[in-house]
């Protein structure tokens, strides 16, 4: 039998090319997701189709447009009533706040089930995602429910009407608060995502797609469910040779013989000397491979700041994005938290700092624990559930408690390498609980720019180039020490530091038991130890001063305090390089770019 087919399908279809024809239900995300495939089949046609259908667009809006009539708004009394009347009568009984903010919450969801049932254009508008949303719809045509007071929180009086039949002017005034504090909010919360979004592209603007190949037999193990494989390359990994692209065939064939994850690339453990190769980024989300010098800093800068702005925004509806009281970060502030690292960390989870054995755990007077362990007496605030029990066994950076573990602290204890996943894991997390699902790749390029730096605690006679107290790139510390190493099996590595890379751990890092399990796990039997490596120390960096560890000063001068980075070029005697991955020495210099001995780009 055919498909049964609309106008709106033929008028579609009819630019579409014929092997990307639509049918079904079409929403916003369904149209992306089909263009998306498109382009990715048929990249060269993709434009002259895309064209056509921004045309056809035109056209119809031109001639026909979408216009909504009153009955569209018209509230259908009879079933609303049945579920707004007994829930109002309840939320005003409603003994505690966090019970009204349970029953709130609970008829909100009924009525946004049923304005989906609502008839006429504007449901169909909301729900593909062509303008607005069911929960402005629903305000509409059944009823806000509540009004949310910025500081007193939901307003215990509930609304009985739909703005389309108009509030009484008690409910109107209930509104008022929230009304007011949304106007400030929309005001100020778009300034904050744009300061965000100019430090993510100060921080990364460095990173390009410098050469074809950087050789690394390092990468990162996804699982073969996970959509984050796609669009890589593979290195040696069951049976697939190096370089192989992770498809969505190759997928199902790999799953079919059992296989659970797979090591491939990543921009993470890329050992191109500056900015990243082109096979470790992977192909691009058009399926093709990214050219020499294309910017993948700030195109995925631009891609995590993208979603920072409607963050800021959908924090305003309060009500219905309230979520059961979890520890961990949410939305702009989560982001913000994660990559500005503040000393007042929110819910901050207790790290074991050194390895050891948790002797006791006891109630505080004060509320909360302390976790007794060694000579230390660790607090663990009274937010925090200790999963740490007496006589457990745990390595330095271990999570005693639940709440958020700082990233800065996951660096210093476990290595670059173990911070670099855990960051990427806990951002990639804030994003999807706001149903963003932003590209990993973004995050582990981020990832690398942000968390790339060894403090020397000590000097080293072997390497005078490098003085105690030295901040410096990740890049240097590990060519200047990669050399010096002994192959030791993993066994007896324990104890001792990575002299080589392996996985996504990085240089430096010190060998635990847990890792060396790990390693094993993986058919790793042996690693390059390093003979002697000096007292270091990793560090992380707030995202808003990362940018000032750039070494080239003119550089620098794209970001901020500028005055304290001439000075400290002048005392040092810094050059600027007009040849290098930063393109605002180039742009200063105002006489070429990127004209350096590899060529131009
Ligand atoms: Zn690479």
């Amino acid at each position: 039998m055919p498909t049964p087919t609309t106008v709106g399908h033929f008028l579609i279809n009819d630019v579409l090319p014929d092997t990307h024809k639509i049918s079904g239900p079409m929403t916003n995300k369904g149209l992306h997701d089909h263009v998306v495939g498109m382009a990715k089949d048929h990249p060269a046609e993709y434009v002259k189709v895309i064209m056509a259908l921004k045309h056809r667009g035109d056209e119809i809006a031109t001639l026909e447009g979408v216009s909504v009539g009153l009955d569209d708004i018209e509230p259908d009394y009879k079933a609303r009533d049945a579920i707004l009347r007994p829930a109002a009568a309840q939320i005003e009984n409603a003994k505690t706040p966090l019970e009204r903010e349970r029953l709130v919450i609970e008829t909100q969801n009924k009525l946004l089930e049923h304005t989906k049932q609502h008839s006429g254009s504007m449901t169909h508008m909301a729900l593909s995602g062509a303008r607005g949303n069911a929960a402005q719809l629903m305000k509409i045509v059944a009823s806000p429910l509540s009004a949310v007071h910025p500081k007193k929180g939901i307003d215990p009086t509930p609304i009985r009407r739909s703005y389309s039949e108009g509030l009484t002017a008690a409910e109107y005034w209930s509104t008022v608060p929230e009304v007011r504090a949304n106007n400030v909010a929309t005001v100020v919360s778009v300034s904050e995502p744009g300061e965000m979004a100019k430090v993510l592209v100060n921080n990364m603007i460095g990173t390009t797609i410098s050469g074809t190949d950087c050789g690394t037999q390092n990468g990162v193990h996804i699982r073969i469910d996970d959509g984050h494989l796609l669009d890589r390359f593979s290195q040696v990994s069951h049976g697939l040779p190096r370089n192989t692209l992770i498809t969505p065939r190759l997928v199902q064939q790999l799953k079919s013989k059992g296989v659970s994850e797979l090591l491939v690339r990543s921009p993470m453990t890329c050992a191109a000397p500056h900015g990243v190769c082109q096979h470790c980024q992977g192909h691009s989300e058009k399926g093709q491979i990214h050219g020499i010098g294309t910017p993948v800093g700030v195109r995925a800068a631009q891609a995590m700041a993208e979603p920072l702005t409607q963050m800021a925004l959908s924090s305003k509806h309060a009500v219905l994005t309230i979520k059961a009281r979890k520890l961990e970060p949410q939305g702009l502030k989560g982001v913000r938290q994660l990559l500005e690292i503040p000393h007042a960390f929110k819910h901050e989870a207790v790290l074991a700092p050194n390895a050891g054995v948790v002797s006791k755990v006891e109630k505080a007077p004060q509320g909360g624990h302390y976790i007794h362990f060694g000579a230390q007496k660790l607090y663990a605030n009274p937010e925090l559930t200790v999963h740490a029990t007496a006589g457990q066994h745990v390595e330095a950076g271990d999570a005693l408690t639940d709440g958020v573990p700082h990233p800065g602290k996951i660096v210093a204890a476990k290595g670059i390498g173990a911070g670099r996943a855990y960051f990427v894991d806990a951002l990639h997390k804030v994003y999807q609980g706001e149903g963003i699902n932003l590209d990993k790749r973004h995050l582990e390029l981020l990832a690398k720019s942000e968390l790339n730096h060894v403090r020397f605690m000590e000097a080293d006679p072997h390497h005078p180039e490098f003085l105690k107290g030295d901040i410096v790139n990740y890049n240097a510390f590990r060519d200047a020490y990669m050399k010096d190493v002994d192959r030791t099996p993993v066994d007896q590595a324990i104890g001792r530091r990575l002299g080589q890379e392996v996985l996504h751990h990085t240089v430096g890092t010190p060998i635990t038991p847990n890792l060396a399990k790990d390693l094993k796990s993986r058919g790793i039997k042996e690693v390059m130890v390093n003979k002697q490596l000096p007292q270091v120390e990793f560090v992380m960096k707030p995202f808003t001063m990362n940018p000032l560890l750039e070494t080239d000063w003119m550089a620098r001068l794209s970001h901020r305090y500028l005055k304290g980075s001439i000075q400290q070029a002048v005392h040092f005697g810094e050059v600027a390089d007009i040849h290098g991955a930063h393109p605002v020495p180039a742009y200063a210099y105002g006489a070429e770019l990127r004209n350096g001995p590899s060529g131009n780009y």
